[in-house]
């Protein structure tokens, strides 16, 4: 018997996730040594300084198991919250989270819904898992939410919502939001997924973390990869219900937040100044790249997070051709856009080389 026999055809038949590519892999390819990335929605100012300092303190400690249920980060993040900390569950990334809930809900009979072109782990968890991706179409790229209530049948145990979606960077609103918790049987977990939640300046977005009274199948996640800039430590979270959280308890591994990852976070959540400078040097590098694209007569999806999503005709092509002028962005032919590439939101010397050599390459190509 082939070993692929013995998994689920839906795992055979998977393709792992493609990350952005390194710096380092593109120096050494294409002999750059000028490169920049703006490929992954990572915070460009890098990590908060008080969590280097503390990383430093933690590295004399590395012989010795962490604390397997990070105790005093599951206490701050609560405390941040204003819940008690039976409703924090930390994961090695909010990934680790959504693939736990694919492994505690799902399995082949079932099926999650979301919507087309969103984040694309939720797919994969779910094949993983031997379930069916219901997926609806978006409206103006972005989450329909009517349409993704429509989805849900019988067989639906999770419905993945990420607000705002990448790689669209658009939100759906507190209404519709409303409208879908309303009518969702109690048969379904409900994922809002909020990794870029710190970036959103529309008034009328829902914070899901006020919803989690009412509704106990209801967990949020957010990361410390992204505004606090550690995604290399991989610490996210979800909020939820003391019942969903013991569940998680009960299926992930004892040490799965490192001793170097709590000893940074703890220090980054004190960083008020930080997350403030990102938050300025994001919203300046909006506005910038706004102005560009419409000068380079390019269509972008106005965004609520760090990156665009941008039509510039034939992604790949493009993706390529600025590799080759040192700048990493993402192709998008895997979330089915195949004339966009996905940019984050750099520093202004980042942001004004990429559109230098997004210029050149669109004029090459004329
Ligand atoms: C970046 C991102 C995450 C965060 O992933 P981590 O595992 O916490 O690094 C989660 N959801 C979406 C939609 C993202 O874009």
């Amino acid at each position: 018997m082939k070993l692929t026999d013995l998994v689920l055809p839906s795992v055979a038949a998977l393709k792992p996730y493609e990350p952005g590519k390194p710096i380092e892999e593109v120096q050494r390819e294409l002999g750059l040594t000028d490169v920049v990335k703006l490929a992954s929605n990572e915070n460009p100012l890098g990590p908060s300084p008080m969590a280097v300092a503390a990383l430093r303190g933690a590295i004399e400690e590395l012989n010795r198991y962490p604390d397997g249920g990070s105790v005093m980060l599951t206490r701050k993040i609560a405390a941040h919250h204003g819940v008690t900390p039976d409703h924090i569950f930390l994961g090695c990334g909010s990934v680790e989270i959504l693939n736990l809930l694919a492994y505690l809900f799902l399995r082949p009979g079932l099926n999650a819904v979301t919507s087309e072109h969103a984040f694309a782990i939720y797919e994969l968890a779910d094949a993983a898992s031997g379930a069916i991706t219901k997926t609806a179409p978006m409206k103006d790229y972005t989450f329909d939410l009517d349409a993704i209530g429509d989805l849900v049948d019988a067989h639906t145990r999770i419905i993945w919502l990420a607000n705002p979606n990448n790689p669209t960077g658009t939100i759906y609103q507190r209404e519709a939001w409303e409208r879908l918790l309303a009518r969702l049987p109690d048969h379904v977990v409900i994922v809002a997924d909020e990794a870029y939640f710190e970036f959103v300046r529309d008034p009328y977005y829902p914070n899901a973390l006020d919803y989690l009274g009412a509704q106990p199948r209801l967990i949020v996640l957010r990361t410390f990869s992204k505004i606090f800039g550690l995604a290399g430590l991989r610490v996210g979270y979800g909020v939820a219900d003391p019942v969903m959280v013991n569940l998680l308890n009960n299926v992930r591994q004892p040490f799965n937040i490192n001793l170097m990852a709590q000893a940074a976070v703890l220090a980054a959540m004190d960083d008020d100044e930080h997350v403030r400078r990102t938050l300025e040097v994001n919203l300046r590098g909006i506005e910038y790249l706004e102005g560009e694209f419409r000068r380079l007569n390019l269509a972008y999806v106005p965004t609520q997070a760090n990156f665009f999503l941008v039509d510039v005709g034939d992604g790949m092509k493009v993706f390529n051709a600025l590799l080759r002028q040192g700048v990493i962005v993402r192709p998008m032919h895997g979330y089915r856009f195949p004339r966009h590439v996905r940019i984050s939101v750099g520093l202004p010397e980042e942001n004004r080389k990429l559109i230098a050599a997004l210029e050149k390459v669109l004029h090459q190509q004329a």
